[in-house]
């Protein structure tokens, strides 16, 4: 017969302890060591494994919720077929995070709806499950937060704090044009990250026109040089994954026009 006291006190203790996974399972570990005739320690072992589970899934879902990414896109949904030009083994590869641990940086290059927001973020998601510090960012709006940290006097911590992300996915860069004020503080985070730390690009811009983009020439090389010095660049050419879906859209609605009519 089980110690009721005993049994209540332990029970009390890892709930007031915010063991509660572990004052969960407590009566289900107890049958298994009664029954199986486990040693004290395998008992305690099986207990505070049903704590520790829990916990690594939560930090888990804060890293995967704090790296921001715009949707949950695993490289398991992404279609090579409809992306012929993409080497298989390197995108396999990349979502290896081989390159995270060197420090290197990925550069997705190609027109729009080609697949490069959808690769960076399954390598985010990836990252995230690796508990590597990753965060998302459109690079307007990177720029803007930027912008406003160094109105307020505040950019050498907010360059810092974006700084030390493992992994930094900066997304759409040159959609729009970037002045030479927001150039020179895009300069400062990309020199601070520089082998230090990893970074993701997409652009639809080839790097010949990023003079164009970042207006002062010698600072979109300076840039550029800082990014693609260890860098894997991966250009995707093809048509859109999203008029492919618009294509597929008309074809059904057509079909359904047709029944109408019928
Ligand atoms: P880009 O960033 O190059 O403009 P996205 O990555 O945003 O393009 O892709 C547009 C949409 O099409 C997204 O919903 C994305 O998940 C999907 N998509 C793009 N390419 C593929 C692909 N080869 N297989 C499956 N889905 C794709
Ligand atoms: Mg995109």
């Amino acid at each position: 017969m089980r110690e009721t006291n005993s049994y209540k006190q332990l029970r009390e203790n890892l709930l007031s302890l915010n063991l509660n996974q572990m004052a969960l399972h407590l009566d289900e570990v107890l049958d298994f060591g009664i029954q199986s005739g486990a040693s004290l320690t395998e008992v305690l072992v099986k207990l505070t494994n049903h704590e520790i589970d829990i916990q690594e899934q939560q930090k888990t879902h804060r890293m995967i919720r704090s790296a921001a990414l715009p949707s949950p896109k695993r490289l398991d949904t992404f279609d090579f077929s409809f992306q012929p030009s993409l080497n298989r083994d390197q995108i396999a590869d990349l979502h290896s995070l081989r390159f995270i641990e060197r420090n290197e940086n990925v550069v997705f290059l190609g027109p729009s709806g080609v697949g490069k927001t959808h690769l960076a973020t399954s390598i985010g998601v990836e990252a995230a499950l690796a508990r590597h510090s990753t965060y998302f960012t459109k690079c307007h709006d990177l720029i803007q937060k930027l912008r406003i940290a160094k109105q307020e006097n505040r950019l050498e911590t907010k360059l810092k704090h974006f700084a030390r992300y493992r992994l930094l996915i900066i997304d759409e860069i040159g959609y729009l044009p970037i002045d030479a004020e927001d150039a020179k503080i895009f300069f400062q985070l990309i020199d601070q990250r520089y082998e230090k730390k990893s970074t993701i690009l997409t652009t639809n811009i080839n790097f010949g026109s990023w003079e164009e983009v970042f207006v002062d020439p010698k600072l979109a090389n300076a840039i550029l040089d800082r990014i693609l010095h260890h860098a894997t660049v991966v250009p995707i050419s093809g048509d859109s994954y999203r008029l492919k879906d618009h294509r597929t859209e008309q074809t059904v609605s057509d079909e359904t026009d047709n029944i109408e009519h019928y």
